[in-house]
């Protein structure tokens, strides 16, 4: 059975304006931001605002506002890093990867013959994450 969801984990904190984040774009059913802890450059993490662990306990209209915003953010983070291709992931549950409890999609962007980054569990300087959301919130158009 999978667990409740917990309305304390990051991503609700990030939601409730309780922790920063640095914010690329948003509309009334989803957010996108920057990961702290890219695996490259322009690693985007889109959330929808009302609860959902992940994928087994999302509803439809949950999952077609983050598809929707995942397309956007994918497009937008083409054009902002120039990548050659943009890769999309997904982890449901512990077992899977997943270590933050609140359905997210990362969006990265990605280059012929460069692999992504291994997770360390360093933060990304603050200025460089900054300077990349506003690359990304230009080639959105905002
Ligand atoms: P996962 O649950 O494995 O799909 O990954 C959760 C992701 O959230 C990781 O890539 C973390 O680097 C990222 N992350 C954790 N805390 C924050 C935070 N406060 N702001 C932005 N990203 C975060």
């Amino acid at each position: 059975m999978t667990a409740a969801y917990d309305p304390n984990n990051i991503f609700a904190k990030i939601l409730r304006g309780e922790i920063p984040c640095h914010k690329v774009y948003e509309d009334e059913d989803t957010l996108a931001f920057m990961d702290v802890m890219p695996q490259g450059d322009g690693h985007t993490l889109v959330i929808p605002k009302t609860p959902a662990r992940n994928i087994l306990d999302a509803n439809p209209a949950q999952l077609n506002a983050v598809m929707a915003t995942v397309q956007r953010i994918a497009k937008a983070v083409k054009v902002a890093f120039q990548s050659d291709g943009v890769f999309v992931m997904q982890f449901n549950e512990a077992g899977a990867g997943q270590t933050v409890f609140h359905l997210h999609v990362h969006v990265v962007p990605r280059w012929e013959g460069i692999a992504l980054k291994p997770h360390t569990g360093a933060m990304a300087d603050g200025a460089l994450l900054a300077d990349h959301a506003a690359k990304i919130r230009s080639a959105l158009g905002q």
